[in-house]
């Protein structure tokens, strides 16, 4: 069966379905997920994400994170966690790195938390010395301080869409055309409960048929994160496509062998994501007490870390060729017009935590 076959029994079940159904079952479905069932990274693949780039973007965040250890007072144990890991890249790249600071990966166990079976293969081969331990969620991480990172995780977690209709908010879903096989979308008939955790001004002032979207599961982690951070300390370092600031506008995207791909034909076979709403993750946190520093450009974000003088460094160890390939990844990662300015780095903390590197 296929995750479109899966979504038509549904809906001839149980009526139309939210993008937040049709999302949670087009990537991470246990037996069809496009997530699931294949490792999607890679120029053969259908996208490329900042750590399949280059071995920097990995290097640098482990070097932040043992940082941000020393800067906690070097608790131990402390745990290293990551959410949506992918290949494992960024984590072995991270651990590689800390490795000059001893005591920090004496201190550090690994953590993945990872819905897909296939993915957790690859991550157990590619983090084989560091013996991670693999969470379904983050309810069963350690009641221990946590440095927490997440690099392309909240842009795949299910968004509702919503579309204003007079003075109600009505959830767009998908529903099966009446003589067809094909895919439509609908807008359900009442007001959507869903409606109370957008962003008040946008509830109040947008126009009338304005699509807005809210991201109830990543909402619910970082304030999960959040409690955390109150009651044991740490940091989490959340990097993602996204605006700053909340506002209005369909950011539904099927993305498939590096090409925008139609959403409603392509359900389980492309990668689905949504922008990330930095500005309500934000509030999130704050209200649970915790506070978020940035968002900061990724480009910013890096430079502050020194990615320059790091793509210096292994360029002087480089033949002509290698060289150019390490100045060219350090571009497309950091350069306005690819990954840079698009792309944006927040980082959680306590409230009277100070501001992490590259957050200063
Ligand atoms: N961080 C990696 C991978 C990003 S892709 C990188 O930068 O290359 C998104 C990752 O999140 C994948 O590992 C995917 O399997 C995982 N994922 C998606 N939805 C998830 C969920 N609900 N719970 C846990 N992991 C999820």
């Amino acid at each position: 069966m296929s995750v479109a076959d899966h979504l038509r029994r549904r809906i001839h079940a149980e009526g139309p379905l939210s993008v937040a159904d049709v999302m949670a079952a087009a990537l991470v479905h246990p037996e069809l997920g496009y997530y699931t069932t294949r490792d999607p990274f890679g120029a053969a693949g259908d996208f490329v994400t900042a750590p399949e780039i280059s071995q920097m973007f990995g290097e640098l965040i482990g070097l932040w994170a043992a940082v941000v250890w020393q800067g906690m007072g070097a608790p131990d144990p402390v745990a290293l966690v990551e959410l949506g890991p992918g290949r494992g890249t960024l984590m072995a790249d991270a651990l590689r790195a800390s490795a000059g600071v001893p005591a920090f990966r004496a201190a550090t166990s690994v953590h993945l938390v990872e819905a897909s079976p296939a993915l957790r293969r690859h991550q157990a081969t590619r983090l084989q010395g560091a013996r991670p331990r693999w969470h379904d969620g983050l309810d069963s991480l350690p009641d221990q301080p946590a440095i927490v990172i997440a690099n392309e995780f909240f842009d795949a977690l299910p968004i509702v869409q919503l579309v204003r209709d007079g003075r109600n908010w009505r959830e767009r879903r998908m529903a099966v055309a009446a003589d067809a096989e094909e895919f439509v979308w609908t807008l359900a008939p009442g007001a959507s409960p869903h409606a109370g955790l957008l962003d008040p001004r946008l509830r109040e002032r947008a126009p009338d048929g304005a699509l807005a979207e809210v991201c109830p599961a990543g909402l619910s982690i970082a304030r999960t994160l959040a409690d955390r951070l109150n009651r044991f300390g740490g940091a989490v370092l959340a990097i993602d496509y996204g605006h700053g600031v909340s506002a209005v506008g369909d950011t539904l995207q099927a993305v498939r062998r590096h090409r925008p791909a139609d959403i409603l034909a392509t359900l389980g076979d492309a990668d689905l994501t949504a922008h990330v709403d930095f500005g309500a993750l934000g509030r999130a946190v704050t209200e649970a007490g915790a506070v978020q520093h940035g968002p900061v450009g990724q480009g910013d974000f890096l430079q502050r870390l020194g990615i320059e003088a790091r793509a210096e460094a292994l360029c002087r160890a480089a033949t002509t060729e290698q060289g150019a390939a390490v100045r060219g990844a350090c571009a497309r990662l950091i350069h306005p017009d690819e990954m840079g300015t698009l792309f944006k780095a927040v980082a959680w903390t306590r409230a009277d935590a100070p501001p992490p590197p590259g957050f200063e």
